[in-house]
């Protein structure tokens, strides 16, 4: 096991990591910029170093500070969390040469699914189903509109290197399609540096829903069940919940079992998740997330597996938690996400936070890094925390999130609490009647009602 963990990240997910670390008795050590002298995590770790100025490039991704930072406290191993440098194969590598342990998965499937191109044919591959499409790149001497005309209208443009949303144009007919080719290709050139585009079908009302996965990296893995992540807003979740209202347990086992045996071959270490889009009862790979994700706790929640304990233990060359058939799905959990931004604008409120009362109570828990008198700095995202609510059944689920968000007080920044607060009574949510545009529709409504 390791000595000393490095957490290279900061907000809620370096306090989760950190919890994990202090329950397997692994000494800590924060690291910060200075916008963040006075953050939880860093009050909290064992050890803390000063990596920086605020902008994330100048501290958080600053990797000769990282490995200076190992190098004065004597870390043996860094925990990545996610976002900044988690999904970084060149990081991995780099902590290899200084003979630093990476706490993810092998650099070689760090690369790999983070092209989306090579990350669809690998699943292909694997046996996984994927979005009919092209079967590689779009380039200019293609004929793209014979490839979108076999695949079927509309079709999506996305980009090879895409993240977050951006990079990605619908082309809802013939007429449309060199514009949205040209749109995304653009776009992608500037956010990622690769304007390399391909086509996929364009699903009209699918679900999103991603399977949990955990490999030792000796051809170990098993699957944790799905989270239904179909709440949205420009491609961001909102509200994360699993099981998946409409998914029972022969159609879980399967697409698991299919997840799960692809990892087997892939040899993969530690944790990750494989997302689809679901629609008229078949799953669609769109990609593989190789971090531990946001929204981890709702698999933890019914599951009782702490993953970012099982993260560390297989990184450091230990066995899987338990056998697939010992994996059992208890009850219903739901996580919102919720943020310091206008609950109509979304526009970010960062501030002083002048009055903080997190819910409490059986099934409720709060994963956050706040505290009354925090000043949520401007230069970062924009997560308040998250409120993660179990019960026996959805049902409960429901009934308690709502007890649970009418206790939650955050004052002094705007959240977007109210948002959840309506979400919770809406009906199409109570019966789980919802795909990726639901919430769109929803405040597109909203916005004509209050105008
Ligand atoms: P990113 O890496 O930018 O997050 P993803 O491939 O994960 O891109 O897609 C993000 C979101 O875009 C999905 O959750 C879904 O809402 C939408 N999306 C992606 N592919 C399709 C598709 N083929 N049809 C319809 N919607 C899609």
């Amino acid at each position: 096991m390791f000595d000393k963990i490095l957490i290279a990240n900061r907000g809620e997910i370096a306090l989760r990591v950190l919890r994990a670390c202090k329950e397997l008795g692994i000494a800590t050590v924060a690291v910060h910029s200075t916008a963040d002298a006075n953050a939880m995590h860093v009050r909290l770790a064992d050890e803390s170093v000063c990596i920086g100025p605020p902008p994330a490039k100048d501290s958080y991704l600053n990797v000769p500070a990282l490995l200076a930072a190992c190098e004065i406290t004597g870390a043996d191993a860094v925990h990545p969390g996610y976002g900044f440098l988690s999904e970084n194969a060149r990081f991995a590598e780099i902590l290899a040469d200084h003979n630093l342990h990476f706490i993810g998965p092998k650099a070689e499937h760090i690369r790999l699914m983070g092209d989306k191109i090579e990350a669809k044919k690998t699943a292909k591959r694997l046996g996984i189903p994927v979005v009919p499409g092209s079967d590689g790149g779009v380039g200019a001497g293609d004929d793209a509109m014979a490839i979108a005309k076999k695949i079927g209208f509309p079709v999506l443009v996305k980009a090879a290197a895409g993240g977050g949303g951006r990079g990605m144009k619908v082309a809802p007919t013939e007429a449309d399609l060199l514009l949205a080719l040209s749109t995304a290709s653009n776009e992608a050139k500037a956010a990622f540096g690769d304007g390399s585009v391909y086509l996929e079908k364009y699903l009209g009302k699918p679900r999103h829903i991603e399977i949990q996965i955990l490999g030792d990296g000796r051809g170990g893995a098993i699957h944790l069940g799905e989270r239904d992540c179909s709440l949205q807003r420009r491609h961001q979740k909102v509200w994360e919940e699993g099981p998946s209202p409409i998914l029972n347990a022969a159609a879980r086992a399967k697409i698991g079992e299919t997840c799960a045996k692809a990892m087997r071959e892939m040899q993969y270490l530690g944790v990750g998740t494989i997302e689809f889009l679901y629609e008229d009862g078949e799953f669609y790979f769109i990609e593989m997330n190789t971090r531990i994700q946001v929204e981890h706790p709702v698999t933890e929640m019914i599951t009782g597996i702490d993953l970012v304990i099982e993260q560390i233990r297989v990184a450091a060359g230990g066995e899987l938690p338990c056998a697939q058939e010992e994996i059992v799905i208890n009850g219903h959990a739901i996580e919102c996400r919720v943020n310091a931004e206008n609950p109509v604008s979304f526009r970010p409120s960062p501030g002083k936070i002048m009055q903080y009362h997190p819910p409490g109570g059986l099934g409720v828990r709060i994963d956050s890094a706040v505290y009354q008198g925090y000043v949520i700095p401007p230069y970062y995202d924009s997560l308040v925390g998250k409120l993660i609510v179990h019960g026996k059944t959805r049902g409960e689920c429901l009934m308690r999130l709502r007890r649970a968000l009418d206790e939650m007080v955050v004052d002094g920044v705007e959240t977007t609490l109210p948002l959840f607060r309506g979400l919770v009574r809406e009906p199409s949510i109570i019966d789980g009647d919802y795909h990726i545009h639901w919430l769109e529709h929803y405040l597109a409504a909203g916005d004509t009602k209050s105008s």
